[in-house]
């Protein structure tokens, strides 16, 4: 498999952001298209706001599963290493944020806001992944419950 986008490229993050807290140097194993939209949506942020934004990522590569991350998650690198979850430091609404994520084009985004970061509550938190139209899905998580917009009947 070729993947054309080498780090040098992307201007906003660097390998280490992306590190399996477990395994130092992790990083180098995400997914550079994963990686190259999020350098994209920062433009986003930044045109949006005229302020430089601080996108955080709280938790990317999960090399052997042990971040509690489902068999078929995005995270671990036996599928790819190819999910991010992050926050975006901003004074943006957070509708804005999302609005900003959804027209990078993932197909996978989880909208989290029960996030804290230093002890504090996060106003909203996202997780990407670039899943095929045939599993496209948003979701959210409230008391600990997953919701999943598309495709359930219930
Ligand atoms: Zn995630």
């Amino acid at each position: 498999m070729t993947n054309s986008i080498t780090w040098e490229q992307i201007k906003h993050f660097d390998a280490r952001e992306f590190d399996d807290d477990l395994h130092p140097g992790s990083g180098e194993e995400m997914n550079m298209i994963i990686v190259f939209n999020l350098d994209y949506l920062w433009e986003r942020v930044f045109t949006f706001t005229k302020k430089r934004p601080k996108i955080i990522i709280t938790q990317a590569v999960d090399l052997y599963g042990e971040h509690g991350h489902s068999d078929n998650s995005y995270h671990l690198k036996e599928n790819g290493c190819r999910a991010a979850d992050f926050i975006i430091v901003t004074d943006l609404d957070p509708r804005v944020q999302y609005k900003l994520v959804e027209r990078q084009g993932f197909g996978g985004i989880g909208i989290y806001y029960d996030w804290k970061r230093y002890g504090k509550s996060v106003p909203i938190g996202f997780h990407v992944d670039p899943r095929p139209d045939e599993k496209y899905q948003r979701w959210t998580r409230r008391n600990g419950e997953y919701f999943y917009l598309i495709g359930r009947r219930s």
